[in-house]
């Protein structure tokens, strides 16, 4: 599995459809918005440590429920 490094969601390579590469590394994500935001600003996201990263949600849509498990945003097939 790889990682996404905009927020940190585990995703298939070999299922992943959203990718962008950056120094001849290829990286993978979860959604659009995810790539979109690494393509903005790469060097944000693959710094180590920052402990910065963003919640995997395009910004200008509407706030999920809080109450929504982990699991279960996962596992939607409509992105993060
Ligand atoms: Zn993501």
């Amino acid at each position: 599995m790889a990682i996404d490094p905009v927020c940190g969601m585990e995703v298939d390579e070999k299922t992943a459809t959203i990718t962008s590469e950056y120094k001849g590394k290829t990286y993978y994500f979860c959604a659009p918005g995810c790539k979109r935001d690494f393509d903005k600003e790469p060097e944000t996201y693959l710094k180590p440590s920052t402990g910065q990263r963003r919640t995997c949600r395009p910004s200008g849509t509407r706030t999920p429920s809080f109450g929504t498990p982990i699991w279960a945003r996962a596992a939607s097939s409509s992105g993060c």
